[in-house]
């Protein structure tokens, strides 16, 4: 069984449609990546453009 999550009512659910909104549920399962780390990542390739 997968639970799903609706992003718009934060309401659990077994469907893939949210049954109070009609919008798509998604697994509440934090990503893989971690959306700090795509920042620094960026910070440190302006850096690198900034000392060429
Ligand atoms: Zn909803």
């Amino acid at each position: 069984m997968n639970i799903l999550k609706c992003t718009k009512c934060n309401a659990y659910t077994l469907k893939e449609k949210c049954p109070e909104c009609d919008s798509k549920t998604f697994s509440p399962k934090p990503p893989k990546y971690s959306p700090l780390d795509q920042y620094g990542k960026y910070r440190l390739i302006y850096k690198k453009e900034q000392l060429l």
